[in-house]
């Protein structure tokens, strides 16, 4: 089906292709090897005006509709059996960046690498996720977590505009003008009120060098590296970063032989400021567990977002659950100490995503996001494992783990972004009081739910 539509409709060369054709493996792969699904057409948009011609060609053919953005969604949200896929990532990866007004414009389907490298030639930033491969779309609908959190906010705090086409094929601009119950929605509900093919955020100076300290210590002194981790995230200041993992240390040359591959607890201390104050912190840390090893370096920005890049490389199955803490409390450091050696594939991860600062200025009800602000730590339990047989009993050990935390947890206000399956009702407990707004907005932009490939909110009935 070597073929594409206009915006009435009609087919042009280029923008459509089914099995063979150039482009339809691209879009049709995804992050997570799991999800090996065939779609009957790909749609490879230019703009907006493809993506609505799209949308409109699905419809009247019954297509079911998958919108892919960088492809990482772990419950392979962004492609579908029999239907149509919308890669945004062939061509809408463009990224414009003003200095003057310290905001930047980029396509639908742009990586967070696109979006640093263009920011980055400004001096400029946005928080983003700390892969660099992850797409800028599911980042900025979901939240975007990451080393900026604590100095400047989310990714979703910081989405300011968005062009979107809407489900009846509407091209509209969703700001604080224009749609602001769109724009609202859009801050953290997802991708279920249309296809944005421009995100704007505000931008933050940053770097471009910054001051990385990579902690590690050994299984055996979990207990003691977690409640250091809880106690420097508590006095973390505004210009510095964190994420803390329970991972396996790479075979990387900076990793001593003994710990290459072997189970701990890493800590990636960021300074974004005052290098003296970083060193200081740094050296409190140390002082306090020495660590088995380190790593301390001052690097471009752009570096720090690619240093674990392959620690999450395409190509792996896996599965995730998350869930939120509102302390990393002794009882629950036990159970991550349980738990933590029973993983059994050296990739598997624990990432612990820690919220402060600009994260918890923003009022819960400014954004849709699903995490509260008054949470403490955002975390991802994640089975990853080059083969389906050892991703398939990683899937119990994060179940089980996951489980055990259940009594240290909030309920409610999990990350729509760290889930693999989405039941109905943890999206709905997830988005608690906003999930009725959220699904009245819904019934307004996406009545027919056309855009339910994702944590689907579910349009709100009229009432009679
Ligand atoms: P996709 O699968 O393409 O999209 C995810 C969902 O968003 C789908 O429902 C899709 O339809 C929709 N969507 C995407 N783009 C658009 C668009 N332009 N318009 C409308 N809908 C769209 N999260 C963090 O917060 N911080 C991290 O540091 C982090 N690290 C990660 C590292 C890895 C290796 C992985 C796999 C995930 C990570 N995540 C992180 C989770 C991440 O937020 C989600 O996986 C996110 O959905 C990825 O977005 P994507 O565009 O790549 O995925």
């Amino acid at each position: 089906m070597n073929h594409s539509i206009d915006a009435r409709g009609a087919v042009r060369k280029g923008l459509l292709g089914g099995a063979g054709d150039p482009g339809y493996e691209r879009a049709r792969s995804l992050w997570n090897a799991a999800i090996d699904r065939h779609p009957a057409v790909v749609a490879c948009p230019a703009g907006a005006r493809d993506v609505a011609a799209a949308v409109g060609h699905a419809r009247a053919r019954g297509l079911e509709l998958a919108v892919r953005g960088g492809g990482h969604s772990a419950s392979g949200a962004s492609c579908v059996d029999g239907g149509m896929v919308i890669d945004l990532g062939a061509r809408m990866t463009a990224v414009v960046v003003d200095p003057q007004t310290r905001r930047v414009r980029c396509g639908g389907g742009a990586t967070m690498a696109d979006l640093d490298a263009a920011t980055q030639r400004r001096g400029l930033a946005v928080t983003g996720g700390t892969i660099s491969h992850t797409g800028v779309g599911g980042l900025a609908l979901g939240g975007g977590y990451g080393y900026l959190t604590q100095m400047a906010g989310l990714l979703v705090d910081n989405l300011v505009a968005a062009q979107v086409v809407l489900a009846d094929g509407r091209v509209v601009r969703a700001d604080a003008d224009e749609h602001p119950d769109l724009l609202w929605a859009l801050r953290g509900g997802g991708g279920n009120f249309g296809v944005v093919t421009e995100f704007e955020f505000n931008l933050h100076p940053v770097g471009p060098q910054v001051h990385v300290a990579m902690l590690f210590w050994e299984l055996e002194r979990c207990t003691p590296a977690l409640q250091l981790a809880r106690d420097v995230c508590a006095e973390l200041p505004r210009d510095a970063g964190i994420l803390i993992a329970g991972l396996n240390a790479a075979p990387a040359p900076f990793v001593p032989p003994e710990h290459q591959l072997a189970p701990g607890i890493a800590m990636i201390l960021v300074g974004f400021g005052d290098a003296a104050a970083h060193d200081h912190r740094l050296a409190k840390v140390c002082a306090r567990l020495t660590p088995a090893f380190e790593m301390v370096q001052d690097m471009p920005y752009v570096a720090l977002q690619q240093m674990i890049d392959g620690a999450g490389p395409w190509g792996m199955h896996a599965y995730s659950k998350g869930l939120v803490l509102d302390d990393l409390t002794d009882d629950a450091i036990a159970v991550l100490a349980d738990h933590l050696p029973r993983k059994s594939s050296p990739m598997s991860v624990l990432p612990i995503f820690p919220l402060g600062g600009a994260y918890a200025d923003v009022p819960d009800d400014a954004t849709a996001l699903s995490t509260r602000r008054s949470a403490r730590f955002n975390v991802s339990i994640d089975a990853i494992a080059p083969t389906p047989e050892l991703m398939a009993i990683d899937r119990e050990w994060v179940r089980g783990l996951w489980d055990a935390l259940q009594p240290f947890a909030r309920q409610g206000g999990e990350y729509v972004n760290f889930m693999s399956e989405y039941e109905p009702d943890r999206i709905r407990s997830a988005y608690g009081t906003k999930f009725d707004r959220l699904a009245a907005i819904k019934a307004t932009y996406d009545p027919d739910n056309v855009f339910r490939g994702n944590a689907n909110i579910t349009p709100a009935q009229p009432t009679v």
